[in-house]
């Protein structure tokens, strides 16, 4: 792939007194009205600090949640301890306009989330022109969402001269890194929902030493074997004459932590009972990991190893555990994925965190983002 080199907003020679729109990844976890993990919101700090010093007058944008009710209020909070941002409980109209016109040089507003207004998911040229006309200068920082051809993302670009932040170009130039590894190399994919994987494993079984499937995406690999799975998550995928199941640098966990009627209990793949559902891999699965891991260069994992949030969060953490010793160069991303390395204290011991997971698999996939093309085609 070639890498292509993207608009910076470093490049804009003159930002003082200019309104510029950005686009940011502030979807965030919140529990009770409070931000519970703040990784995403520091990322996004880098360009707005940096549009705050050029004298810039700053609105931010993004969406929180699936829900279109969700309200990014609680990220205000966050932003306002940090760079003062101010509140504007709309996304578009006269009250947003009213905002933005009374912001001075170096000060920061963040608008309500996009997917209140149903024209951001629509793709609607007609919200993206209210939100450009907010503005002079859009800066897309927000490469987590940028998969998605939304308003905010694709149609906005057409209509302000645009540029991409600095978290943006950074994980740009740290998951194309991913996409040429060096040898030995380890690709590792858990989580859920194999039909939408299905093209990215079979690209990476090509390009990668070794590929590891975890997770639920195992399971749908022992059904196509003939394991019982039991009860166990599977995709409505069926994977019977793929070459997936023939290839030799592609290996699932030996052994599985099940959960049933008589219990918790760690069995061979092969050996789940009709009542029971697999939740995590095995301590042995990691374990024959351990070499391949230590003698890899580069190491790229997205997904967790088991039903992390339910508890089965074992083999997961002892995976982050091994990466994090090994001396590979290790990029890492996925929401729960992140989660757990931080909730183990090791993300120093990683050479890139994502904050994207969906995103990061469509750019490992393609090489580059439905936004990425829109700014591009200006
Ligand atoms: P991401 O959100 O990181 O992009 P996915 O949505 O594909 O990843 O999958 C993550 C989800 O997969 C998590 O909710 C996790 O609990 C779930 N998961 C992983 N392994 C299992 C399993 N064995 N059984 C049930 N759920 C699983
Ligand atoms: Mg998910």
């Amino acid at each position: 792939m070639s890498k292509k080199a993207l608009p910076n907003i470093k490049d804009v020679s003159d930002l003082t007194g200019k309104t510029v729109l950005v686009r940011a990844s502030l979807n965030v976890p919140v529990k009770d009205g409070v931000v519970t993990n703040t990784f995403r919101i520091k990322r996004a700090l880098l360009t707005i600090n940096y549009l705050r010093r050029q004298g810039a007058k700053v609105v931010v944008i993004g969406h929180i949640g699936r829900d279109s009710e969700e309200t990014l209020r609680p990220v205000q909070q966050e932003l306002e301890k940090v760079v003062g941002a101010r509140w504007c409980p709309a996304v578009v109209g006269q009250d947003v306009a009213g905002s933005v016109a009374q912001l001075q040089a170096g000060e920061v507003l963040l608008l309500e989330n996009l997917r209140q207004d149903a024209r951001e998911k629509a793709n609607d040229a007609d919200f993206a022109k209210e939100l450009a006309s907010l503005a002079d200068i859009y800066v897309n920082d927000a490469f987590a969402a940028s998969h998605r051809t939304h308003a905010s993302l694709v149609k906005v670009p057409e209509y302000l001269p645009s540029y991409f932040g600095f978290n943006f170009l950074h994980e740009y130039e740290e998951l194309a890194k991913a996409i040429e590894p060096s040898e030995p190399s380890l690709f590792i994919l858990g989580g859920a929902k194999f039909e939408t994987k299905l093209p990215l494993v079979s690209r990476y079984a090509d390009t990668y030493t070794t590929v590891v499937i975890g997770g639920a995406l195992a399971n749908d690999i022992y059904k196509a074997r003939g394991y019982f799975v039991g009860t166990s998550l599977v995709s409505d995928i069926d994977l019977r004459n793929n070459d997936i199941l023939t290839r030799k640098n592609i290996i699932v966990p030996a052994d599985v932590v099940v959960d049933g009627p008589s219990g918790k209990r760690t069995v061979a793949a092969n050996a789940v009972l009709a009542d029971e559902s697999i939740l995590d891999a095995g301590p042995a699965s990691v374990r024959d990991l351990l070499d391949t891991i230590a003698k890899a260069k580069t190491i790229l994992w997205n997904g967790p190893l088991g039903n992390f949030e339910a508890g089965f969060a074992e083999q997961t953490e002892a995976l982050a555990r091994a990466i994090a010793t090994s001396s590979a160069y290790s990029i890492v991303g996925g929401g729960d994925t992140i989660a757990a390395i931080e909730s183990l204290g090791l993300e120093e011991q990683f050479s890139f965190m994502s904050t994207a997971g969906g995103a990061m698999l469509t750019f490992l996939e393609f090489g580059t983002l439905p936004a990425i093309e829109a700014v591009l085609r200006k």
